[in-house]
C-alpha cells in the first residue's frame, strides 16, 4: 500500500513539474466549472527585468478590470459571446495593448486592425481585417457574424459595413499613441542601418520580432455550456502591403466548438496560420481524445516550436478547464473560475 502511495505521489509531482517546465498553466481541473473565463494580452519576450513595477501594476489592473467584466456577464447568466466581446472591449480601449486604441503602426504610419470571434454552439464565426476607423474591432467581427452572410470582411468595405451597423467610428488619429509611434521609428531606423550595412534585413529579427506585444484575446464558457472565443490586434509593427496575421483567421487565431474547446492565439501570426494552431488543438481533442492540456502542449510546445513559431494560446474546454500555454518568456494572462477565484500571470512560472 505504502509503495502504491509513493508511486502515485511521485507520478503527481512529475506531472506537475512537467507542466511548469512547459509553461502550461492549468487553473482548474475537474470538477466541472459552471462557467469560466480566460484572457490574454499578448505573448513575447516579456521579462521582469525589462518591466517597471508601475507598468506591471498597470497591466495587472487592466487585465483584472477586463476579465471581471466578462465574469459578471457569465455569473449573471449572460452568453459567452457577450462575455468575450465586452471583455475584449476593455482591453481595446486601453493604450496598453496592441488592439484598438493601443494598436501598433504599419510601415505607412497607419493603424490596421484585425479581429475575429467564434460561437462554439453554432460554429458561426465573424472576422474583419485591415480596418482603420472602427474603434472596437471585436464588435465588427461580432457584427459580421451576426448581421452578414459572410465570415470575413476586409479593408474599406469592412469599415463601411461597420458604419452601416451603427458601430462606433473614429478618426484614424484616435489610434495614435506615442509609445507605438516610437516603436515604429526604432524599427525603421534599425532597418535602415541594416540596409546601409548591406546586412540581411529580416522583418522579424531581434526587436522587430517582439514589436507586436499586446494582441488581446478571450475564451469563455457560459452557464448554458456554450463556448466562445475572440481575438483582436493591430498586428505587427511596420507591417506593410496589407499584411494580415492569424488573429482574424478562424482556425488559426480563434476557434470555438462546444464539443471540444474555445481558443484564442497570440504570437508570430504567420506560423499560427501555417499551423492552424487554434483548430489543431480542437482537432486533437475531437479526433484523438486528448485533454485540452495535452492538446495545447502538443500544439504549442511541439508543433509550433518545431515550425519555428513563437507565441501562445488561452483556451477553455467544455468542462470549464482553462489552459494558458506558451513557448515565449511571458504572456499577459488572467483567469476567473465559477467560484470567482482570480489568477493573473505575466511571466513564465
Ligand atoms: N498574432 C498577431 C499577428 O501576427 C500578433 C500577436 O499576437 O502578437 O498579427
Amino acid at each position: 500500500m505504502k509503495k502504491i502511495i509513493f508511486l502515485l505521489s511521485t507520478l503527481f509531482i512529475f506531472s506537475a513539474c512537467k507542466n511548469a517546465e512547459n509553461n502550461t498553466e492549468v487553473t482548474t481541473d475537474n470538477p466541472r466549472q459552471e462557467f469560466s473565463i480566460i484572457i490574454h494580452g499578448g505573448a513575447g519576450t516579456i521579462l521582469k527585468k525589462n518591466m517597471s513595477p508601475e507598468m506591471e501594476t498597470a497591466y495587472k489592473q487592466k487585465l483584472e478590470e477586463a476579465i471581471r467584466v466578462g465574469y459578471e456577464i457569465l455569473k449573471n447568466g449572460g452568453t459567452s459571446i457577450d462575455a468575450v466581446t465586452k471583455t475584449i472591449n476593455v482591453m481595446e480601449d486601453s493604450p496598453l495593448f496592441n488592439a484598438g486604441k493601443g494598436a501598433v503602426f504599419t510601415h505607412e504610419e497607419t493603424n490596421e486592425h484585425d479581429a475575429s470571434i467564434m460561437d462554439g454552439k453554432t460554429l458561426n464565426a465573424g472576422a474583419s481585417a485591415g480596418t482603420t476607423t472602427v474603434k472596437n474591432p471585436i464588435d465588427l467581427a461580432k457584427a459580421v457574424m451576426e448581421k452578414s452572410p459572410h465570415v470575413m470582411l476586409s479593408g474599406k468595405g469592412a469599415d463601411t459595413f461597420a458604419k452601416k451597423q451603427g458601430l462606433q467610428i473614429v478618426e484614424p488619429n484616435y489610434f495614435y499613441t506615442e509609445r507605438r509611434y516610437k516603436s515604429l521609428q526604432n524599427i525603421k531606423e534599425k532597418e535602415q542601418t541594416e540596409l546601409d550595412h548591406d546586412t540581411k534585413v529580416s522583418f522579424y529579427d531581434g526587436d522587430i520580432k517582439d514589436s507586436k506585444f499586446g494582441t488581446v484575446g478571450c475564451a469563455a464558457l457560459d452557464k448554458n455550456g456554450n463556448l466562445a472565443a475572440g481575438t483582436s490586434t493591430g498586428g505587427m509593427t511596420n507591417k506593410r502591403w496589407g499584411r494580415i496575421g492569424d488573429s482574424p483567421i478562424i482556425g488559426a487565431g480563434t476557434y470555438a466548438n462546444n464539443n471540444t474547446c474555445a481558443v484564442s492565439s497570440t504570437g508570430w501570426g504567420e506560423y499560427f496560420i501555417r499551423g492552424m494552431i487554434a483548430y489543431d488543438i480542437s482537432a486533437l481533442m475531437e479526433y484523438k481524445n486528448l485533454s485540452l492540456k495535452e492538446a495545447a502542449q502538443e500544439v504549442i510546445q511541439n508543433k509550433l516550436t518545431r515550425l519555428g513559431g513563437t507565441g501562445g494560446i488561452v483556451a477553455i474546454d467544455k468542462n470549464g478547464n482553462m489552459v494558458a500555454e506558451f513557448n515565449t518568456a511571458g504572456m499577459y494572462r488572467a483567469t476567473i473560475n465559477d467560484k470567482g477565484e482570480l489568477s493573473i500571470g505575466i511571466y513564465k512560472n
